[in-house]
């Protein structure tokens, strides 16, 4: 089947062409720069970009794919969780492109998408996966059974920041650009992982905190400005993130007998990331599936990924009043 999907939950608009598992066509476009002056996204400048570049978007994944709207089998959407303002634009467009083509909509969980994504690349899921999802708003590790149609277990979440946000509040510490996340990794290079001891939290746990290693590392600034070696911090607080972030996904894989990892969302481009799980995954006889950096941070084939989960599943479609959930808590793929 063909899906169209769309992803506007915070400041990416995304739009995506899948077709059987494979991606065919995407756009993406950005109001990134719009709210840097503001020092974080405003939800009226996103909506209004999204509204902006939504049919832009959807022309030119159209065009890339070399399919028409008449080759259209479904529209997926992400409706929440996100800015509500933004959401609705997304939410709005896809009700009227299911309306008008015809075909059936799919309201979607924005992490169930980050989740979808990895299949876009190594292709479908196995039954039994451990899901490790570290993004912007989200630190998650999630035993999946059949996405489309299972509840979703969640063996810990973040107990204050996720891990993307402490990446953007490190970085604003340290001086380096918005988002955190590239700055921080590219400071990382040069700098010894090992300078610095700073806290892992609540080993033993499935739950994640980051606020105290935050806390530690403002406090390190504070201590020392003039002399602050900003590539030792970035490399010895990454190396604190991803230590803890592998270590608890590899011993929940254990704990679980799950023999996959996944590891999504825009935190999974992280390159000593992507290294350390490899490590500790081949140690532990674990295989170990990451997407390429640009399906791990916010796109619209994500979207379209599980809409065609859900259509092949035969799940039924979301009413065209379908509204958004700006907070839905991750328990299924779809949102009704
Ligand atoms: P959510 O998915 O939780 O709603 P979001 O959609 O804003 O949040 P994503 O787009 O999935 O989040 O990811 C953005 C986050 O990923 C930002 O916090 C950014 O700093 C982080 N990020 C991006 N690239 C990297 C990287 N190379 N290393 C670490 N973090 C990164
Ligand atoms: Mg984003
Ligand atoms: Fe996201």
């Amino acid at each position: 089947a063909v899906v169209l999907g769309i992803e506007t939950s915070c400041d990416e608009t995304g739009v995506g062409i899948v077709a059987d598992g494979r991606l065919l066509g995407d756009a993406l476009a950005s109001s990134m720069e719009e709210h840097a002056r503001f020092g974080g996204v405003v939800p009226e400048i996103a909506a209004r970009a999204h509204l902006e570049a939504l049919v832009p978007c959807v022309s030119k994944a159209f065009a890339d794919s070399g399919l028409t709207p008449a080759d259209v089998d479904a529209v997926a959407v992400t409706a929440g969780p996100g800015l509500a303002t933004a959401l609705q634009t997304g939410v709005a467009a896809a009700k009227s492109f299911a309306l008008a083509w015809d075909v059936p909509l799919y309201g979607v969980h924005h992490l169930a998408g980050h989740v979808a994504a990895d299949t876009l690349e190594h292709g479908p899921l196995p039954r039994r996966c451990m899901a490790l999802i570290v993004s912007g708003g989200h630190t998650s590790l999630l035993l999946l059974d059949d996405l489309a149609r299972s509840p979703i277990v969640h063996l810990g979440d973040t107990r204050d920041d996720a891990a993307g946000e402490a990446f953007d509040k490190v970085a604003r510490l340290l001086g380096l650009p918005y988002p955190g996340g590239p700055s921080v990794s590219k400071a990382a290079l040069t700098g010894d992982p090992d300078k610095i001891a700073f806290p892992r939290a609540m080993p033993g746990s499935y739950s994640f905190s980051f606020s105290g290693l935050k806390a530690a590392v403002a406090r390190w600034v504070e201590r020392s400005p003039e002399t602050l070696h900003v590539a030792d911090v970035a490399a010895s607080f990454q190396e604190a993130v991803v230590d803890v972030l592998t270590a608890k996904a590899v011993s929940a894989c254990r704990d679980h007998d799950v023999s996959t990892l996944l590891i999504v969302g825009g935190v999974a481009a992280n390159g000593r990331l992507r290294e350390l799980a490899a490590e500790r995954c081949a140690r532990a006889g674990i295989e170990l599936r990451v997407p390429v950096p640009r399906l791990c941070t916010d796109n619209g084939a994500m979207i379209a990924a599980v809409g065609g989960l859900l259509h092949e599943a035969g799940e039924p479609a979301s009413p065209l009043d379908l509204s958004v959930d700006p907070s839905a808590p991750l328990l299924r793929a779809m949102i009704r």
